[in-house]
């Protein structure tokens, strides 16, 4: 049966390359690409395990999943089918949940395409990067969604983000603000 194509997390040091070059000066156009393409994916991954639905590997149909039992493709024609088990499985090992960062990641997945520049698409890349899950009952930033798109543990992720973002300036001390507030605030300098 055909695997479901996952967006996999974003090795951080493409990112740290995108970040080193942009500060120098450099505009990579064609790694800002892989970055921005790379997120785009894992987006699209959240959004759907966020939207509770899956596409099939076959057709690409977008299906439902259910609550419990097994997801079959209703197109005609199309056999595929994955028990509801082997699908929670697969949101595991590709670290697909999405939390509460729904919004965040329907913006960049929705932006990105219409991009045309260099600076439109780090300015969306750098966005994203420095959201943050909002707590549902106060509405205030709660923890980095950063662990949801980049590759590694979350407090490797906390500390590289923190290294990478000291180099620049703009966002960044905002970033640090909020993230002192939050659960993971005790893992900066
Ligand atoms: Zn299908």
């Amino acid at each position: 049966m055909d695997k479901i194509k996952w967006g996999p997390r974003l090795p951080t040091g493409l990112l740290k390359k995108l970040y080193r070059q942009d500060a120098l000066g450099i505009q990579d156009g064609v790694l800002c690409e892989e970055v921005g393409l790379y997120l785009l994916n894992r987006c699209r991954t959240l959004i759907l395990v966020y939207r509770k639905e899956v596409e099939c590997p076959v057709c690409k149909k977008i299906l439902k999943v259910p609550p419990e039992g097994t997801i079959f493709c209703t197109t005609d024609g199309c056999n595929w089918t994955i028990s509801k088990k082997e699908y929670g499985e697969g949101v595991k090992n590709h670290y697909a949940y999405p939390g509460r960062a729904g919004a965040a990641y329907l913006k960049y997945f929705e932006n990105y395409p219409t991009t045309k520049t260099y600076q439109e698409k780090i300015i969306l890349i750098d966005t994203l990067i420095h959201s943050f899950h909002i707590d549902e009952k106060t509405n205030e930033p709660k923890k980095s969604i950063a662990s949801k798109l980049l590759e590694g543990s979350k407090d490797g992720i906390i500390k590289f983000l923190d290294e990478l973002f000291s180099e620049n300036t703009d966002s960044n001390k905002e970033w640090r603000e909020m993230m002192r507030n939050t659960i993971h605030g005790a893992k900066l300098k």
